[in-house]
């Protein structure tokens, strides 16, 4: 058939997953065109997930922080909160972003097209082109012919059946616009997503409760990870329910009442202001019309694809959260590079060993690899070496002591093959713990490297000193 617009590499989705994806082939001297139905690149991500709510973050970790100093003889009068201004610095924070991507697409020569995309066939996508900031379609259609394509379709927030429309029950994207804050919240999912918000909201005044039907916050991180951050943050929370299942929402005048299930659960439905439900995220594989592009997709909407990032169709790709688990950006950028550098004819693989994990909550709990829980699990035996932040000097300067970094080796060969860290930035020193295992270093190479003293990353060093056995007195 006819096209508007040929290319060699096709992107659909503008997420980091694509853009990351597009900019590497173009990079690579092919010629692209990246599909989205939105007005900005970015994604979720940049959009409505990982900047935004670290914009915020940064602001009620301030707040928090000032709170601490009264006993050190430092006191702050009550924040005042102009939320407005609040909304509008993140507002700013998104807009620098979104405008540097749009300069990058540009100095590629990357074409944005502007629609919702489904394939027609394995080489041609129907863009119907969409209008203001959200999916209103124009009528106006726009085919593009490729020769490789590379989805990054991303995933959308899941809004279980008993979840009524009201403006007083939010998913993520909702709790970010920040309109008000709520006396009383509550958190339908103790994950993530749900936990970094409720940090804001909390800060800004609300009170938390918060209901998981698993056993513990957090899932994914080691349990003595997690305490820390529970013990730190029991002030925030009015009830946190375990084991409970949430069962009814019921908007009314005075409120949202919420009637939950399980051991724990009140037996009366509890009234609250604002409901955020933060129960997970599905796939978009099957709002593409993937089968014309004869595309396999799986009954919830995953793509399934190589380590070359290929679906069952070997010239088209996929990334992202489209291709699984765990749906995070680092991940998306990375498979977005192997995906690219084998449309351009390179022979690249995804064959990352670990993908960390972060709650950007306060303090941040951080992970990588094996985990002590995952190793009772399956059976695996590993050793581990615990770095308690109460004995680093650094920790205790800041008076934020509470946490500890801990390292996990193959009793074998000595070798690091997770770790974990809680505290304040540890997010931004697991990788560190990453490098480590993808270099395949052993507690002495993580030892005898000269680690910044006094830092909190030192504690990394120092865990696998006190591993060898030779632990000193530096702090
Ligand atoms: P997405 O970011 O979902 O992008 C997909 C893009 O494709 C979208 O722009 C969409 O509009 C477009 N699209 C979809 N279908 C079509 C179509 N048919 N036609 C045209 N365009 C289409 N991850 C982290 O690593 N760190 C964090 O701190 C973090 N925080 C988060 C906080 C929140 C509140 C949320 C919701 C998520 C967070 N995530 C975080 C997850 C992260 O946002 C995702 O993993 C990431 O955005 C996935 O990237 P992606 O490229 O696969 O897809």
């Amino acid at each position: 058939g006819g096209a508007d617009i040929e290319c060699d590499v096709m992107v659909l989705g503008g997420g980091p997953g694509g853009y990351s994806a597009a900019f590497r082939a173009a990079d690579l001297g092919q010629k692209v065109v990246i599909v989205e139905r939105y007005s900005t690149l970015g994604g979720v991500c940049l959009n409505v997930g990982c900047i935004p709510s670290k914009a915020l973050l940064h602001n009620a970790a301030v707040i928090d922080e000032v709170s601490h100093l009264a006993a050190n003889g430092i006191k702050f009068g009550k924040p005042e909160v102009d939320i407005d201004l609040l909304r509008g610095y993140k507002e700013k924070v998104i807009g620098k972003l979104t405008g540097g991507l749009a300069g990058m697409a540009k100095a590629r020569k990357v074409q944005i097209v502007r629609g919702n995309g489904r394939f027609i066939d394995p080489h041609h996508l129907e863009v119907s082109v969409t209008t203001g900031n959200g999916r209103e379609e124009s009528g106006e259609k726009t085919i593009v012919k490729f020769s490789n394509a590379i989805i990054a379709a991303g995933s959308r927030v899941v809004k279980l059946p008993f979840i009524p429309d009201d403006p007083r029950v939010v998913d993520s994207t909702g709790a970010l616009e920040l309109k008000a804050v709520p006396e009383k919240m509550l958190i339908i999912g103790g994950g993530i997503i749900g936990l970094e918000m409720g940090t804001v909201y909390s800060t800004l005044g609300a009170r938390l409760d918060v209901v998981e039907m698993l056993d513990g916050l957090m899932q994914g991180a080691d349990r003595d990870l997690v305490k820390v951050w529970q013990k730190w943050n029991a002030h925030r929370f009015d009830n946190i329910m375990l084991n409970t299942k949430t069962v009814a929402v019921e908007p009314k005048e005075d409120g949202v009442y919420v009637t939950f299930e399980g051991e724990q659960a009140p037996k009366e439905p509890q009234r609250y202001d604002l409901v955020l439900y933060a129960t997970g995220r599905a796939p978009n594989g099957k709002l593409l019309a993937a089968e014309n592009a004869g595309v396999a997709v799986t009954d919830r909407g995953f793509i399934p694809v190589d380590k070359q990032q290929r679906t069952n169709v070997p010239h088209i790709y996929a990334i992202g959260d489209i291709v699984g688990q765990p749906m995070l950006a680092h991940k998306g950028v990375h498979e977005g590079h192997v995906a690219a550098e084998n449309c351009a004819g390179h022979k690249a693989f995804f064959d990352a060993r670990v993908i960390p994990g972060v709650a950007y909550t306060d303090p941040e709990v951080a992970w990588v690899g094996m985990t002590e829980d995952e190793a009772k699990k399956q059976g695996i035996k590993v050793e581990k070496s615990v770095f308690p932040w109460a004995a680093s000097g650094r920790a205790i300067a800041n008076g934020r002591d509470e946490g500890f970094t801990k390292l996990i080796f193959d009793p074998a060969t000595h070798q690091v093959i997770g770790g974990g860290i809680v505290g304040p930035h540890a997010g931004d020193m697991i990788g560190e713990i990453c490098l480590a295992i993808e270099m395949g270093c052993d507690a002495e190479d993580i030892a005898k490297t000269i680690h910044p003293h006094p830092t909190m990353g030192e504690s990394i060093g120092m865990a696998a000193e006190v591993f060898e056995g030779s632990c000193t007195d530096l702090p």
